[in-house]
């Protein structure tokens, strides 16, 4: 009988790990994905916004669309996935039991790669004082509910948290119309990349409010607002200074911590801070065989270098079953870009994650590390161009997400958008369709990113 290779979490770091093991083991043993979800992709799934796949693929891509094309690959090659299918229990002599619609079931598995992501800290909710009224959501359900399903979560938005996710909704929520108050943030320095603070929050002029925190919550039914203080060197509230900002939604994005309660309950061990599980350099756990990959070890910024490490523990998982060398994971290099606020007087390129500070004097362009920044900035300075990235109906009411295939003017965005809150898309569209050619004469053409949300 072949050996088998079961990958828990079919994300992206799940399905680098699978192609990566079946290239390296071809007809030698069976590759197996077990997503919970109804579809592989994981986070990406619900991550509209582009940003995705510039260092492994030279383009950028929305997570629906990066992770579409991981799918392809799966698809083609023999790969066993199953989906809408939960692991319960993974024992340290490698038995796998799951549990679908046709009941529980138990593999024995030879390798075993978890790569089960991460999930979200929801500390924050319940530390804060008040009321609990309805209209508090963390980032992901809010970004979940708002990308996939098409639900608005309010129309006056305090967000709690500046990392990339509170980021990335300030701007998601401004798109649907939502009046974004503030994003409240605890430390000096904001958390996400300094490229998102520029386009999320300084394109729509969103307040920033550092070293701040919200000492209570107000509101019977619905949220009414929020008491914001800010904080002392210590991240003390400075009571005397506290002040109301009304709203009637919260969201909470205060960091995600990775999932590994089956890794856990195997016999893996976790870092004790981080809930990470602990690897060699070769991804593989105390349990000899056992690898993991992605946001389960740490959670990562970019899904390029997530893909890179799934390549490794796959690779390694078959290397263990006959005896090979194993490759080395050298090193998380989601660390090295620059997070923080944006210089002051210079242009952040949005380009790639590197978000160059530039700046431009005549025709003197300084701070780009290539051309394609020295084009952006000076373009900046002109007129400013962002691509959109939103949702659509479909004419039977469902949701695909859409993007607009060249930048268009930054000004004409929110008139754009109403166009696009008004068609409906074909039902049968697909990655890559175009919904609408020349959107309000852009040259722009409105094209899907993502497959039809039943
Ligand atoms: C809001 C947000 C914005 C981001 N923006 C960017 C960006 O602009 N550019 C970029 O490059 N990266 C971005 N990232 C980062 C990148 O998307 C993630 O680092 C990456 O998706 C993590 O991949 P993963 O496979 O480790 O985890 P996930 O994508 O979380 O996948 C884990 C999978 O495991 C499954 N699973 C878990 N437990 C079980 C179980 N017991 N049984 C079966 N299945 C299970 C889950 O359902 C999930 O599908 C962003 C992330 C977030 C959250
Ligand atoms: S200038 Fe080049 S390297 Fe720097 S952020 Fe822009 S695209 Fe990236």
């Amino acid at each position: 009988m072949k050996n088998k290779i079961v990958i828990v979490g079919g994300g992206p770091a799940g399905m680098a790990a699978a192609l990566a093991a079946k290239e390296h083991c071809k007809d030698k043993c069976n590759v197996i994905i077990i997503e919970r979800e109804h579809t592989l992709g994981g986070i990406l799934n619900q991550c509209i916004h582009d940003g995705f796949g510039l260092l492994k693929f030279g383009q950028m891509m929305t997570g629906p669309e990066y992770a579409n094309k991981y799918e392809k690959l799966i698809e083609k090659a023999d790969i066993k996935v199953y989906t809408d299918t939960m692991v319960i229990d993974v024992t340290n002599d490698k038995k796998v039991t799951f549990i679908n619609k046709n009941g529980l079931s138990t593999i024995k598995a030879s390798s075993i790669i978890f790569a089960t992501g991460c999930r979200e800290r929801t500390r924050g909710n319940i530390a804060i004082p008040g009321t609990r009224p309805a209209g508090i959501f963390t980032a992901g359900v809010a970004q979940n509910l708002t990308n996939n399903k098409n639900i608005c979560i309010g129309k006056k938005v305090i967000i709690l948290g500046s990392g990339d996710i509170g980021l990335i909704m300030a701007r998601r929520l401004t798109y649907e119309g939502a009046d974004v108050i503030g994003v409240i943030e605890l430390q000096k320095q904001p958390g996400g990349l300094q490229r998102n603070i520029s386009q999320c929050l300084y394109d729509f002029d969103i307040p920033l409010y550092l070293q701040h925190t919200i000492v209570e919550i107000k509101g019977k039914e619905r949220l009414q607002a929020v008491t914001v203080a800010p904080v002392d060197e210590l991240g003390n509230p400075i009571e005397n200074n506290k002040f109301t900002l009304e709203c009637d939604t919260l969201v909470l994005s205060v960091g995600l911590i990775p999932e590994n309660e089956i890794a856990k309950k195997s016999g893996v061990l976790l870092d004790d801070k981080t809930n990470g599980a602990l690897t060699d350099e070769y991804l593989q756990t105390n349990i000899s065989g056992v690898f993991v990959c992605g946001n389960s070890i740490k959670v990562m910024d970019l899904v390029d270098y997530v893909s890179e490490q799934g390549e490794v523990a796959g690779y390694n998982a078959v290397a263990y079953l006959f005896n090979e060398k194993m490759y080395e994971f050298k090193k998380q290099r989601s660390l090295e870009m620059p997070k923080g606020l944006p210089e002051n007087g210079k242009f952040t390129c949005i380009l790639c994650p590197n978000g160059c500070s530039i700046t431009v004097e005549g025709n003197n362009v300084n701070g780009n590390k290539c051309n394609r920044g020295k084009q952006f900035a000076i373009q900046e300075k002109k007129t400013p161009k962002r691509v959109l990235t939103i949702t659509i109906l479909t004419q039977k009411g469902y949701t695909i997400s859409a993007k607009t295939d060249r930048p268009i003017d930054k000004e004409i965005i929110k008139e754009v958008i109403k166009i696009c809150k008004k068609i409906r898309a074909s039902d049968n569209c697909k990655i890559g369709d175009v919904i609408l050619d020349n959107i309000a004469n852009t040259n722009a053409n409105l094209i899907a990113t993502s497959k039809v949300h039943l």
